[in-house]
């Protein structure tokens, strides 16, 4: 479709764009989304989001000197996402990171178990009361309903408390793991039932794996996300994709063959609405009702502090598995892009609810809490703390469904709907997102 071709008369509502897709939400869903309709042939897409930048929850924060981000964001040089923006791998930095968790006995071992600290050392009785425990849990508490009773089947009610496991699936869902929907366990946990049957444990013992990474880690640029994205827009921009960030939306309706969206400032009409944002404001936008209890999500907090120390571990990601603390984990950033002002910094992640949304709570308490635990012995210095809503969907009993349905409704609307916030989807990595969203359109998954 040609410019001209593109705008037309409507009457007393002015002049009204027309586009072949319109893509709300420019995070990661949003950005391949366009990609792939480039590759199907659509010639003029707008991509609209509420943010004034590109990338979505990817966000970053600086301050003299110090780069954080929210959240601890590693990507990797195999990504699907490098398929459809090559560019962006040479701006990525390399790294090198490492896990590890401080676990309830107030030690800093292995992420995210370590059977050495979290078993052998405690003794003859304690590895009896974790082997009986896991009899227990195998023979007469196999139905599962909830997170909780999944965890509790393959490593027993006592390794569960013990290694701090259950403390921190409550930090990491938001709410307590009984209250978490057993298909959303399923997917995520896989880890613990992969690791923990006994199949597992017999190869693992015939057959220890000593596989090296096959892929490069790797963080943002250390100006920032922008200058990631802005390779992304670059190539978007040049084939045809308009981009309006800062956008208000005002609804979603049906116009002839398409669908009218309507801005603050103005409407345009598209054959297709692509929608990557959240999924009850989706469906207000199209006048549905999303009926049912409201699809609740994760708000984080996160605090940025700089620290001249002994820090008391290695390793740049930190877990808290302890039984204390509203913190959820910490990534020390001056460890990929080295140390600012003489000092090192990290970002620490907090749930919000957990602390009543203040920053200054959340900061005392995560002092107090690495007081205790012989952490961060020095100076340090809060820089600064940012919020983030709708950071990960909380999936209480029934969520999964009810978001399902309405995708589905709004389907039946005409509107597609998916990604992290279009379709309520625990999405861990960019590399989930660009194989969903690839998949959503029926594109062939880019490798690996
Ligand atoms: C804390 C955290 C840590 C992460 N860690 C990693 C990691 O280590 N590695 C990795 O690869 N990925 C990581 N991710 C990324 C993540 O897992 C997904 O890949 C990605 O966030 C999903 O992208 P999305 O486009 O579906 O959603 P989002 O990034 O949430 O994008 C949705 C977009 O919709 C927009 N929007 C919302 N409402 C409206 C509205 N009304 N109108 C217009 N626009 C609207 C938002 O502004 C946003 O830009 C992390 C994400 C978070 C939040």
């Amino acid at each position: 479709m040609d410019d001209a071709a593109a705008r037309d008369i409507e009457g007393v509502e002015g002049l009204v764009e027309h586009y072949d897709a319109v893509v709300l939400g420019a995070g990661i869903s949003g950005l391949v989304s366009a990609s792939v309709l480039i590759a199907q042939g659509c010639e003029r897409i707008l991509l609209a989001d509420e943010y004034g930048h590109v990338g979505g929850n990817h966000i970053d924060w600086s301050s003299g000197g110090y780069t954080f981000d929210i959240g601890s964001l590693i990507f990797q040089d195999d990504s699907p996402l490098l398929a459809h923006f090559p560019e962006l791998l040479p701006r990525y930095v390399p790294i090198d990171p490492s896990w590890a968790r401080l676990n309830p006995q107030r030690k800093v071992t292995a992420y995210p178990i370590s059977p050495r600290d979290d078993v052998l050392a405690a003794g003859v009785w304690v590895v009896i009361s974790i082997m009986v425990s896991v009899i227990y849990a195998r023979l007469f508490q196999r139905r599962m309903q909830n997170a909780r009773d999944f965890a509790r089947y393959w490593i027993g009610a006592y390794l569960l408390h013990r290694t701090g496991l259950e403390s921190y699936m409550k930090r990491f869902y938001g709410v307590p793991a009984e209250q978490i929907d057993i298909e959303l366990a399923r997917k995520r946990m896989l880890w613990i039932s992969e690791n923990a049957s006994l199949r597992a444990l017999v190869a693992r013992w015939r057959k220890p794996s000593r596989s090296a990474p096959t892929n490069r880690q790797l963080a943002r640029p250390k100006e920032g996300f922008s200058v990631l994205y802005a390779a992304a827009v670059e190539r978007l921009s040049a084939n045809g994709v308009t981009f309006r960030l800062s956008a208000r939306l005002e609804g979603i309706e049906h116009a002839g063959q398409g669908l009218r969206v309507r801005f603050g400032d103005n409407t345009v009409n598209a054959r297709r609405v692509i929608s990557t944002i959240p999924l009850e404001r989706a469906a207000a936008l199209c006048g549905i009702n999303s009926g049912g209890p409201d699809l609740e999500t994760i708000t984080l907090l996160s605090l940025y502090f700089s620290f001249s120390g002994e820090r008391g571990f290695r390793e740049s990601v930190l877990y808290n598995f302890s039984h204390e603390g509203a913190w959820k984990r910490l990534t020390v950033y001056s460890d990929f892009y080295g140390p600012a002002n003489d000092r090192e910094y990290f970002a620490v992640e907090v749930i919000a609810d957990h602390i009543g949304h203040s920053a200054a709570d959340a900061e005392a308490d995560f002092r107090e809490h690495v007081r205790k635990n012989g952490l961060f012995d020095g100076d340090l210095k809060l820089e600064g703390s940012q919020i983030l809503a709708n950071a990960y969907p909380i999936y209480r009993n029934g969520a999964a469904a009810r978001a399902a349905a309405l995708v589905d409704s709004l389907r039946k609307f005409g509107v597609e709907s998916f990604g992290r916030q279009g379709a309520f989807n625990y999405q861990p990595t960019a590399r989930v997102s660009t194989h969903e969203a690839e998949a959503a359109l029926g594109a062939k998954l880019s490798p690996p």
